[in-house]
């Protein structure tokens, strides 16, 4: 029995549960293997559970040995499906990096892989690879390009404490798997190469490509390197509607944003703005781009932030005066303001590891504001609660608080009362000057 089960926008697991496929098959290959090779496993002999990942692929994650630098082969417990013949192409097994960068990209012949009714059960296959250097952490990534009419059943073990595997391709990224399982994936390791099929090491290796690709999306361009086409979308989409809501509500922001991604290891994770229609982001490797319970980063927050420096940046392009309670007090407050917004548009889905973000808005915000003993020990906090009230008390006028800001002489006492003559209120002004002391300099 099959079941498509959709996961995300690109990815449909071709989903198969049951007994019929499971069972100890005979291992193949497994006298290629070099006698004193060691096998690096998370898994059982034999697994009930199997898929195919339709336009995706598998990976593992693999710890070695100090001693034991060289994979030797991989086995896969797997049974090919589809038409009888198989078809005249080959699969990949990639040997990547811990930053998932190819070290090795091999081909095997779809036709080594026995079909399901021929075989009855799916076994353990052994691929045999030149003898490559991998470092400490290393995947095995398998890419089969299954069908309708093709396709390769890699066995899943469900009995693990803990998952080691992955979802995806080197060229578009990976995502982790949803519950602890790892696919029926071992690796033999050597301490010398066998060289059987040719030695590589590292220095052997072509240095890692960091091509950038570009994607746009409604008024955004997202350029980037290092990270899966999947969030580099989610990027463009989560900015797009930020720079949607921001206008509407009648900020300044410019007609096209455009996003820049690196990605790479050793980069800092960083995020920052030009102020008129750049935004750049840096990470160290793309699992800093999955939920901030696993990452430590804000990534969908972060891009309505810095959207909200722009929004007053281009408005108000002086500003010498300005604390860091009231730049980063704004763009704290509506940047958080401007995330639920955008839940409220484009939901759980947008972001390729899902999870509901209005914890990164204003619940995030409002907690913090109540944490506030004295503003001094958190100015950012105390900024945003300016901001937030004024907001609330006197809704839609802060764009023209930054233009009355932008023409007035930058003192508190002229600041305070542009902010009066933009909300048409002297209770706006004299909000202002009670939080002056840490909005403009002195
Ligand atoms: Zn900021």
């Amino acid at each position: 029995m099959r079941t498509f089960v959709k996961t995300s926008a690109t990815v449909c697991l071709v989903l198969a549960t049951g007994a019929v496929l499971a069972g100890v098959g005979p291992t193949s290959g497994q006298d290629q293997i070099p006698k004193n090779a060691v096998r690096l496993t998370y898994v059982g002999d034999t697994a009930k559970d199997y898929r195919s990942l339709g336009a995706s692929g598998h990976a593992v994650l693999f710890q070695r040995a100090d001693k034991l630098p060289f994979v030797e082969a991989v086995q896969i417990f797997a049974a090919r499906y589809g038409y009888p013949q198989p078809p005249a192409e080959d699969f990949h097994l990639y040997l990547l990096n811990d930053k998932f960068q190819i070290l090795k990209d091999l081909t095997y012949p779809y036709g080594m892989i026995e079909r399901t009714s021929e075989s009855g059960d799916l076994r353990w296959y052994t691929l045999v690879t030149p003898s490559i250097e991998v470092p400490m952490r290393f995947y095995v990534a398998l890419s089969f390009n299954p069908h309708q009419t093709k396709g390769i059943y890699l066995g899943l073990d469900k009995n693990v404490k803990q998952a080691h595997s992955f979802i995806g391709l080197p060229d578009s990224g990976f995502q982790p798997v949803k519950e602890p399982s790892d696919w029926m994936v071992r690796v033999y390791m050597s301490e010398q190469p066998s060289g059987t099929k040719g030695i590589q090491r590292p220095a052997e290796r072509k240095p890692a490509q960091s091509v950038a690709s570009s994607i746009q999306t409604g008024s955004v361009d997202v350029v980037y390197s290092g990270i899966g086409a999947d969030y580099a979308a989610a990027i463009g989409k989560v900015t797009d509607a930020a720079r949607d809501i921001y206008t509407s509500a009648g900020y300044n922001l410019p007609s096209r944003i455009r996003v820049r991604v690196e990605c790479s290891p050793g980069k800092a994770v960083g995020l920052r703005t030009d102020g008129i229609g750049g935004i750049f982001l840096t990470l160290p490797g793309p699992e800093k781009l999955l939920r901030p319970s696993q990452s430590g980063t804000f990534n969908i927050y972060g891009l309505c932030h810095e959207c909200g420096h722009m929004a007053m940046y281009r408005t108000l392009p002086s500003r010498p005066w300005m604390t860091t309670a009231f730049a980063e007090g704004w763009a704290h407050y509506i940047g958080s303001e401007v995330t639920d917004r955008v839940f409220a548009r484009l939901g759980i889905a947008v972001w390729p590891d899902a999870y509901d973000y209005r914890a990164d808005g204003t619940q995030r915000l409002k907690r913090q504001i109540a944490a506030l003993k004295t503003p001094t020990e958190n100015p950012v906090a105390a900024g945003a609660k300016f901001f937030m009230e004024i907001d609330a008390a006197y809704p839609n006028k802060i764009p023209q608080v930054f233009r009355e800001m932008a023409s007035a002489t930058p003192t508190a006492e002229q600041l305070a009362a542009a902010v009066g003559r933009a909300c048409r209120s002297p209770e706006a002004e004299r909000l202002f000057v009670r939080h002056a002391a840490i909005l403009v300099k002195h």
